[in-house]
C-alpha cells in the first residue's frame, strides 16, 4: 500500500515542496506539492528524480578506508569503530604536533541545505580550535558577503528584487529560467519573470548570452564578458546626471555619496560603452526604465560575482540600490527577516565576523572561512599553520575549485583527507577515509538557513519535513559522525565540554530507543528533537506544530521600510556607499578598461549550465546524461568558429593560461560573438565508484582557472571561474575527448 509523504527539495534555493510516494521503504514517485503555500505546484526534473540519484547503487552505504598508495588507491569497507578510532588519533596527533590550524575544512554547497550539518561542522572545527575553513562560497558568492558586511555591517545582509511587485527588474549575469535565484528563494522562475512584464514592468538581462529566460520576456543586452563593473560604473554615472538620488533616504541612513560621485563621474555610458559593448543609447534607456519606475532593482548572480572584480561591481550595484531609493522599498529591494535578527546576533557574538588574515595570500576571512583559491598553497607551503589534515564535507573541491590539477597533487600530499558524502566523488578518490552520509529523503528537516534565519524567500514561510525513508546500510546523519569525531580526537564539540556530554547523552538515549523497533539502526542524534528545540529558542513552535502544516506555514510578508531605521549593523547605524577598501579598487579599474578596450585578440570563457545538471552532482544518473547528454560541449558563436575553421561538432583544444581541455564543439548563435561557453561540473572520470559518471565524456572546466593568490580577487577572496581568456584551436591529437581533460602538448 502506497504512502505519501509531504516534504520539500533540497538541491538547489529553491526548496521546492515536493509529494513523495513510498511503497516498503523505497520510492515509487514524486511530484510536486501543489498545494504548498509557497512553491505552488512548482518542481523541475532534478527534484522529481532525486530518488534515483539517492538510490543508486553506487551509494555510499559503509565506511571506506583507503588501502595503498593514495593516486593508485582502492577503497575498502571498514567498520565506524575503525574510522572513529583512526581518524580521532591521527587528528589528536597533528593537532598535539602541528596545532590547530593544521587541520582544515572544506564545506560544499550540499551542506547548506540542511540545519544541522553546517552548524555541527562548524562545532567540530571550534572543538579543534581551528580558524583553517573553506567554503564553496569562494566560488561562486564570497564577494557578495565581503561586500554587504563592508556596506551594511553584516554578511548576511542581503537585499533582493522584491519580484511580485517590481515595476523595474534588470537582470546581470543571472539566469534564473534554468539556475533558479541565489540569494533568494523564487520558486517556478520562468512564471515570475513572465508576470513582471505582463502587469507592465520593465524587465531587462544583461548577460554575454541570449539565455533562456532572457527567451522568457523583456529585452536583452549584451555585454562583454567581464566588464560588468564599467555597466555599473556608467548606470551610476547616469543615475548622478539626472539627479536620481533620494536625498532624504541618502541623508538619513547613508554616508559617502561624494565619494561615489567622484568615483562614477569619469564613467560616461559612451566610455564605458568602449568595453562593454553595451551602446549609450541603450544603457540610457534602462536608466530610464529603473529611475521611471516606482519600485526597481538591480540583481546580479554567478555571472558578475565569478568574473574579475565581482566585488566591485556587485558594491556599485548596491550602492544604486540604495541611493535611488529602492533599497527597502516595494517594488525594490528588501531585506528578509528571519525568525531571529540574525544581524544583529551575529554582531553582538561575533558570529561570521572574524577579521583575521590568511596564512598564505593575506586573505580577510569572509563568513569565517579563507578563500579556496589558496588550499594548494596553505598544504604545499611549510610553515606554522601549513594544513595537514582535510575534512571535506558535502563538496567536491577537485571539481569545483579552481587550478583543478595543482589541487589534486597538493591533496595527495596530506597526511589525512576524510570526506563525507552520500555517494562516491573525485575527492573521495583520493581520500583515506570516505564516511557515508544519509540523503536529504532520510532526515527530519527545516528549510535550510536562508529562510529560517534570514527569511530570504519572496513569499515568507516555514516547514518542518519528516524523514521519508528509513536510513540503509551504516549511514549516518554529519551531526551524529562530527560528534563521535570530536569524542574519538579528544575534543569538545563547540569548545563545549557541556555540550559534548548532553548530546552524547542525547545520542545515546536516541539511538537506544530507535533499536527498540529498528535493531540494526545506526547511533544517531535525535535530529527531530534538535531542530524543535532551535524551533522553540526562535519562537516559532514545536517541529510537530510546524509539521501539521503539510504544505507550509506562511510567516509575515516582508515589511518595506523596516530594514534602513534599524536593522543596519555597522557601528553607526549607516550604509557606507563607500567603504575605503572597495574605493581603492579605483585605479586598477582604470588598467582593466583599458585592456577591455584595446585587447580582443582572445576569446572569453564562460559558464552555461543545463536543467539537468547541478554543479558536479547529477552526472550519475543515467537519464540525465544519455545520448546527447554525455557530454559537456564548448559552445561558440558561429562567426568565431567560421574564422577559425572549425565545424560544428568538430573537437577543439581550449587553451587558457592556466591550462587546457579538449572537447567537442557546438555553435550557438545566441552567445555574444567573442564568447564561448562551457559547461561546468564535468569531468568525473576519475570518479572511482560513479559507475555512470565515470563512464561518461566530458571536461572539468575549472582546470582551465587559476587558483593562487594573484588570481583572486583581492577584497573577497573570489576565484574568477568565469570570463576567462582562452584561445581555441582544432584538436591538436586524437578527436575522442571521452577520458581526456589535461594540457595537450604545445603543436
Ligand atoms: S528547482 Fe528543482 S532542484 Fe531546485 S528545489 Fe525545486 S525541484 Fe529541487
Amino acid at each position: 500500500m502506497p504512502t505519501t509523504h509531504p516534504t520539500f527539495c533540497r538541491i538547489c534555493e529553491a526548496l521546492c515542496g515536493l509529494t513523495v510516494e513510498t511503497e516498503g521503504n523505497r520510492v515509487t514517485a514524486i511530484r510536486p506539492d501543489d498545494g504548498h503555500v509557497a512553491t505552488e505546484g512548482y518542481a523541475c526534473l532534478k527534484g522529481l528524480r532525486q530518488h534515483e540519484l539517492y538510490g543508486s547503487p553506487d551509494r555510499l552505504r559503509y565506511p571506506l578506508r583507503r588501502q595503498g598508495d593514495r593516486n593508485a588507491a582502492s577503497l575498502s569497507r571498514a567498520t565506524w569503530e575503525e574510522a572513529n578510532a583512526d581518524i580521532g588519533s591521527r587528528v589528536r596527533s597533528i593537532l598535539d604536533t602541528h596545532g590547530p590550524d593544521s587541520l582544515a575544512m572544506y564545506v560544499g554547497t550540499a551542506a547548506g541545505f540542511g540545519v544541522l550539518h553546517p552548524v555541527f561542522a562548524q562545532g567540530f572545527m571550534q572543538g579543534l580550535g581551528s580558524r583553517s575553513m573553506y567554503s564553496s562560497a569562494s566560488q561562486d558568492c564570497s564577494n557578495k558577503f565581503a561586500v554587504a558586511r563592508a556596506m551594511y555591517g553584516f554578511p548576511f545582509t542581503q537585499p533582493f528584487p522584491d519580484v511580485d511587485r517590481t515595476e523595474c527588474l534588470i537582470i546581470v549575469g543571472a539566469n534564473p529560467a534554468i539556475s533558479k535565484w541565489s540569494f533568494l528563494q523564487v520558486p517556478n522562475p520562468i512564471a515570475r519573470l513572465k508576470s513582471i512584464t505582463s502587469r507592465g514592468g520593465k524587465l531587462w538581462f544583461v548577460d554575454p548570452r541570449r539565455t533562456e529566460s532572457a527567451k522568457v520576456a523583456g529585452e536583452h543586452a549584451f555585454i562583454r564578458p567581464g566588464t560588468d563593473v564599467f555597466f555599473y560604473l556608467a548606470f551610476l554615472h547616469e543615475v548622478f546626471a539626472r539627479g536620481g538620488i533620494d536625498k532624504r533616504k541618502v541623508a538619513l541612513h547613508m554616508n559617502g555619496l561624494a565619494e561615489l560621485r567622484r568615483i562614477a563621474a569619469p564613467w560616461t555610458p559612451e566610455r564605458s560603452a568602449e568595453a562593454t559593448g553595451i551602446d549609450a543609447a541603450t544603457l540610457r534607456r534602462m536608466v530610464s526604465d529603473y529611475l521611471g519606475a516606482r519600485g526597481a532593482a538591480l540583481y546580479c548572480s554567478t555571472g558578475v560575482n565569478m568574473g574579475p572584480e565581482g566585488s566591485t561591481a556587485f558594491w556599485l550595484q548596491e550602492a544604486i540600490n540604495a541611493i535611488t531609493g529602492n533599497l527597502d522599498r516595494a517594488g525594490g529591494t528588501l531585506v528578509g527577516e528571519g525568525v531571529i535578527d540574525f544581524a544583529k546576533f551575529g554582531v553582538k557574538n561575533g558570529v561570521l565576523m572574524r577579521s583575521d588574515r590568511s596564512r598564505v595570500g593575506d586573505f580577510m576571512a569572509v563568513n569565517d572561512a579563507f578563500p579556496g583559491g589558496t588550499l594548494a598553497d596553505e598544504i604545499q607551503t611549510p610553515g606554522p599553520g601549513k594544513i595537514r589534515a582535510l575534512f571535506v564535507t558535502g563538496g567536491n573541491p577537485l571539481i569545483t575549485m579552481p587550478g583543478s590539477a595543482r589541487l589534486r597533487d597538493a591533496l595527495s600530499e596530506l597526511e589525512l583527507l576524510v570526506v563525507l558524502d552520500i555517494l562516491p566523488t573525485e575527492t573521495a578518490s583520493i581520500a583515506d577515509w570516505v564516511l557515508p552520509c544519509t540523503s536529504p529523503l532520510e532526515r527530519p528537516d527545516l528549510p535550510f538557513i536562508f529562510p529560517l534565519m534570514l527569511g530570504m524567500q519572496s513569499r515568507p514561510y516555514l516547514q518542518a519535513t519528516e524523514r521519508v525513508l528509513e536510513p540503509e546500510g551504516e549511514v549516518r546523519d554529519e551531526a551524529t559522525i562530527y560528534l563521535d569525531l570530536c569524542r574519538a580526537a579528544g575534543v569538545n564539540l563547540f569548545g563545549s565540554k557541556l555540550a559534548q556530554r548532553a548530546l552524547e547523552m542525547a545520542r545515546k538515549r536516541h539511538t537506544k530507543k530507535r533499536r527498540e523497533t529498528r535493531p540494526d539502526a545506526q547511533p544517531a542524534l535525535p535530529e527531530r528533537s534538535l531542530l524543535s528545540l532551535l524551533l522553540r529558542i526562535t519562537g516559532q513552535g514545536s517541529f510537530d506544530r510546524l509539521a501539521e502544516h503539510t504544505h507550509g506555514r506562511l510567516r509575515p510578508p516582508h515589511a518595506p521600510g523596516s530594514f534602513l531605521a534599524s536593522r543596519v549593523t555597522t557601528s553607526d547605524g549607516r550604509i557606507d556607499l563607500a567603504p575605503p577598501a572597495l574605493v581603492a579598487t579605483g585605479p586598477r579599474l582604470e588598467a582593466r578598461y583599458e585592456h577591455e578596450r584595446l585587447d580582443r585578440r582572445r576569446l572569453k570563457l564562460i559558464t552555461k549550465r543545463a536543467i539537468t545538471t547541478h554543479n558536479s552532482w547529477t552526472h550519475n544518473l543515467e537519464r540525465f546524461v544519455a545520448g546527447e547528454n554525455s557530454t559537456n560541449y564548448l559552445y561558440m558563436h558561429p562567426t568565431d568558429a567560421e574564422a577559425r575553421g572549425l565545424v560544428d561538432g568538430a573537437t577543439c583544444d581550449v587553451r587558457s593560461d592556466a591550462g587546457a581541455v579538449r572537447v567537442p564543439m557546438r555553435t550557438l548563435a545566441d552567445l555574444m560573438p567573442g564568447t564561448v561557453a562551457l559547461p561546468h561540473g564535468w569531468g568525473h572520470q576519475a570518479a572511482g565508484g560513479l559507475r555512470v559518471a565515470s563512464a561518461t565524456g566530458g571536461v572539468n572546466v575549472n582546470l582551465l582557472a587559476a587558483d593562487g593568490a594573484a588570481n583572486l580577487d583581492p577584497f573577497s577572496g573570489m576565484a574568477r571561474l568565469t570570463a576567462i581568456p582562452v584561445d581555441v584551436t582544432a584538436a591538436a591529437g586524437p578527436k575522442d575527448s571521452s577520458n581526456w581533460s589535461g594540457v595537450p602538448s604545445a603543436e
